[in-house]
């Protein structure tokens, strides 16, 4: 038997409520760990804390695809770790493991069919990326941009990404540079993320929505309006940017997390206004889910990796330690305390 950390979910904080740490609670167990056949035990390296995890803290998520978290219960999501022992022939001990369903545990047992093992090389070693830039938020990106986009290189586009410094946004942006837009026009919380955006990830401009008139810093920055939108946040951000685009332009509808802490179904409805604008000027909308393309993520990982380890893709985090600060790490995500994937160091 073995003394493991966890961490549960005390209680919801409501469709309408703004999520606290204090709606987690972490506890001590006694984990065995003897193996049935197909099962390995894992120590927990790195965990995931991510926006659609606001879903899952409600006790109807919304979407077919996401069960709630049960109170009282360990919570899971996307979690990256080694293999300490096996009984799965195909995973020995040692191998780097990721998966979508690890359980917030400094350690568990876990069947070898719910893990995927990762080649550290694929992540220059840098295995925290398996849950940001060379996981599900890079395949995001690249994926979205690719799919729903239609970025063409030398037709001097102009892409706006909002949430644009955190994970999906950086690196959205970022593929937006390489794959030929002109401009690449970030918003985010803060003027140091605008400045990161600019001097680090090679974007053309960062507007600071807290801060200023967006429409006017919009029209500043994209002077032949605006042909791609990646939208990771909805709400007032997303009609300033609509209302600017030019006919024929592109959404994609990534996420709306400025709407995540209200009940309303996704994606949330639009205004008359961005709606008649969207009609009137022929603009498509259509909604992005990543997981709805599997059979592209191998192939996006090579891309992303090959990016990566060639410097044309710059990967920021932001690192918090310890299996305690997983509720704080999550609520700080959901609030731009992040810069970058925000993900959680459990053990070295
Ligand atoms: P981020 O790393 O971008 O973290 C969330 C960020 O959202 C914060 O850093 C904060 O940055 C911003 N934010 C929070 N509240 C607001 C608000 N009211 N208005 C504007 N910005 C806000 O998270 P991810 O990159 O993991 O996710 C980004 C989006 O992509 C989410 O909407 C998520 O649901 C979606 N997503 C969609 C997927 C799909 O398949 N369609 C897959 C993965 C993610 P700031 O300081 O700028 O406010």
């Amino acid at each position: 038997m073995l003394n493991v950390k966890r961490v549960v979910l005390r209680s919801r904080p409501g469709k309408n409520g703004i999520p606290v740490p204090e709606n987690f609670r972490v506890d001590e167990v006694l984990e065995s760990s003897e193996l049935k056949e197909g099962q390995v035990f894992v120590r927990t390296l790195f965990l995931s804390v991510d926006p659609y995890m606001r879903c899952r803290m409600n006790d109807d998520t919304g979407a077919e695809y996401l069960l709630p978290w049960r109170l009282e219960e360990c919570v899971d999501g996307g979690g990256v770790g080694v293999v300490e022992a096996s009984k799965n022939q195909s995973l020995s001990v040692g191998a780097v493991v990721t998966s979508f369903k690890w359980p917030w545990q400094t350690y568990s047992v876990m069947d070898g069919s719910l893990l995927q093992e990762v080649d550290p090389e694929m992540a220059d070693g840098h295995l925290s990326y398996v849950l940001g830039a060379l996981g599900m938020p890079g395949l995001t990106a690249l994926l979205g941009v690719r799919e729903k986009g239609h970025v063409t290189p030398g037709s001097h586009q102009t892409m706006v990404i909002s949430g644009a410094a955190g994970a999906c946004g950086s690196i959205a942006g970022q593929i937006g540079r390489l794959d030929g837009c002109e401009r690449v026009v970030g918003i985010c919380g803060s003027d140091q993320k605008c400045q990161t955006l600019v001097t680090e990830l090679g974007f053309t401009a960062g507007i600071n929505y807290k801060k200023g008139d967006i429409s006017s810093a919009l029209r500043e920055h994209c002077p032949a309006g605006i042909d791609v939108y990646f939208d990771n946040v909805g709400g007032a951000i997303s009609d300033a940017v609509i209302s600017l685009m030019n006919p024929g332009g592109h959404v994609i509808l990534c996420g709306q997390i400025s709407q995540y802490n209200k009940d309303l179904p996704y994606p949330p409805p639009l205004s008359e206004e961005t709606q008649e604008t969207l009609h009137r000027k022929n603009i498509t909308r259509e909604r992005f889910v990543v997981l709805n393309y599997m059979e592209k993520h191998a192939e996006g990982l090579t891309q992303l990796s090959h990016w990566v380890k060639t410097g044309q893709i710059k990967v920021l985090e932001t690192v918090v330690n310890g299996i305690e600060n997983m509720g704080e790490a999550f609520c700080s995500m959901m609030t731009g305390g992040n810069i970058g994937k925000q993900v959680v160091k459990i053990s070295d």
